[in-house]
């Protein structure tokens, strides 16, 4: 990785388009939309809108932000259900990347909702995170260009992802798969800066994965009520993987999902988070938002579906946030 091909429009871009087996038709610097089929993932497809413009050229004014002086590997995780892990890996990712950043989303969920949400293809067979992880491929031939960015590339997760728990557990160092496959060479050939990866909710070997491939942990918590139960499960996982398979491991953000600011509870919620958590906690907070929710739909993030919105923004301040912070590391 060489800081001077950051300067803007350098042939970064130009290196990276060969990345990754598969390519939509169009791909992402035309505005062309993925071209999805009604088989597509677990029966859902995503619906095709003609003649939009990228998101990166939604956002061409945006300002750029610095790279991190080494790659950041950031493990998205929280075994709590539904509490935006994937929403904020997503539009984290895109924020990154509309923003200047090399970014890949790795997903991890058999759910397949970060590949979904990326525009990426992830239909049973499609060559994917379950492949990577039995050492199989190397990361360029499950790489897929989302059709968001042309700096935001996806390694999807299909169903067969959902076998891949089991599967693992006789294998040698199963707990270390997925670091294996996200090497430094292999990462500075591709350039990345950022690497997200979007855990499924549970704490099982999937996440333990995860969390022995990343630097830092970044945990959404919902503006809910038991907002923080079960949390201590998740910090003392964190811990055993600090202190016996990656030392390196530390939270580094914790970010606020579906706030309601007109709602007691949110407040009550945050202050308890910051007393917490201190400076993790994100200044930003992520709104509730009806437009965030649809643009998966649309096989979009926030950023494409609704660039001005009220949650287009906040992504895009809790990336510089994150970005600005550098590469400050904290234990658990
Ligand atoms: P899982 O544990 O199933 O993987 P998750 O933690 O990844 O879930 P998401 O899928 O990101 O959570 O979000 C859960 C639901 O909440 C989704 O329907 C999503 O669209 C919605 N959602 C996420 N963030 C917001 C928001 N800021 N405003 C409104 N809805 C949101
Ligand atoms: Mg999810």
């Amino acid at each position: 990785m060489t800081p001077e091909s950051n300067q803007p429009g350098v042939s970064r871009e130009t290196q990276r388009r060969s990345v990754g087996g598969m390519r939509f038709p169009g791909g992402a610097s035309d505005g062309a939309q993925t071209e999805t089929t009604a088989s597509e993932g677990i029966g859902w497809s995503p619906v095709v809108q003609e003649g939009r413009k990228t998101t990166d050229a939604l956002h061409s004014d945006a300002a750029q932000l610095p790279r991190p002086d080494r790659r950041r590997i950031m493990t998205v995780a929280n075994q709590k259900g539904g509490v935006g892990k994937t929403t904020s890996t997503v539009n984290l990712a895109a924020a990154l990347a509309v923003q200047g950043l090399n970014v890949l989303v790795v997903d991890l969920d058999p759910q397949g909702n970060a590949s979904t949400a990326l525009g990426v293809e992830h239909q049973s067979g499609v060559p994917s995170v379950y492949e990577l992880l039995l050492g199989n491929v190397g990361v360029s031939d499950v790489a897929a260009r989302s059709a968001q960015s042309e700096r935001l590339d996806c390694v999807p997760a299909t169903i067969d992802l959902a076998g891949a728990e089991v599967e693992l557990v006789t294998m040698v160092a199963r707990e270390a798969r997925l670091r294996e496959a996200l090497t430094p060479e292999v990462l500075d050939e591709l350039d990345y800066d950022y690497v997200l990866i979007d855990c499924p909710p549970s704490l099982g070997l999937l996440t333990v994965n995860a969390l022995v491939a990343a630097h830092e942990v970044v945990i959404p918590i919902q503006c809910e009520y038991y907002a923080l139960e079960g949390l201590g499960q998740l910090l003392n996982n964190i811990e055993l993987v600090q202190s016996h398979l990656n030392p390196n491991l530390g939270i580094s953000t914790v970010l606020l999902t579906m706030y309601d600011g007109r709602t007691k509870l949110a407040e009550q919620v945050t202050a308890e988070v910051r007393g917490y958590f201190g400076e993790r906690a994100l200044r930003t907070v992520i709104p509730r938002s009806v437009k965030i929710s649809e643009a998966p739909g649309y096989g979009q993030t926030i950023l494409g579906y609704d660039p001005g919105s009220r949650g287009s923004m906040s992504y895009l301040d809790a990336a510089r946030e994150i970005a600005e912070r550098g590469t400050e590391r904290e234990t658990a």
